[in-house]
């Protein structure tokens, strides 16, 4: 497989796993965007989800200038501040679906910033929602629901909070 094939499989996985979300997308509940990044998902999800509040996380922003979330969606900084303030100001298990994306090149850096991360994106998902992935996140209240959604296995990951 090339490296263009591999990018086109994962963002192929990527956007059917956000419809797929959306479909069962419970009618009260937060939408997060962890990494606004060039703002492709987070296209993706508004227009998917017309009239939901979408709040976004990003420490470095620098989408394309027709991607950027209203005033008051954006949380700037790094997540480790933004998201404990975050979860003070809405509440825990307020999240109905977070889509996070945020991982590099660097699979140890990747794998320690999911392992401190997923006590906070736990602590923000209600019961029954949905947290989709680039990578595992080790999160004991949560179910790994990848299987269910067609996606194969490994390419994205799909939890949801029991
Ligand atoms: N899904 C996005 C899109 O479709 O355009 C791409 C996201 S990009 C791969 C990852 C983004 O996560 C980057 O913009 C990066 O700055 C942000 N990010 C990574 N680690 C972060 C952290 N600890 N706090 C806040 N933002 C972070």
């Amino acid at each position: 497989m090339t490296r263009l094939d591999s990018a086109i499989r994962r963002l192929t996985a990527q956007r059917d796993l956000l419809d797929w979300a959306v479909q069962g997308l419970a009618p009260t509940g937060l939408v997060l965007e962890i990494g606004l990044g060039n703002g492709r998902t987070y296209d993706h999800l508004r227009a998917r989800l017309p009239g939901r509040e979408i709040h976004v996380f990003e420490r470095s922003p620098a989408a394309h200038p027709d991607c950027y979330p209203p005033e008051g969606y954006l949380v700037v900084g790094d997540l480790f501040d933004t998201l404990p303030s975050f979860i003070e100001r809405h509440g825990r298990g307020s999240a109905a679906l977070i889509h996070i994306d945020i991982g590099t090149g660097d699979e140890a850096a990747n794998l320690s910033l999911a392992r401190r991360l997923a006590p906070l994106l736990e602590e923000l998902l209600q019961p029954g929602g949905i947290l989709l992935g680039d990578r595992a996140f080790p999160m004991p209240s949560c179910r790994d629901v990848s299987a269910e959604t067609g996606v194969p296995e490994g390419r994205y990951f799909v939890y949801r909070r029991e």
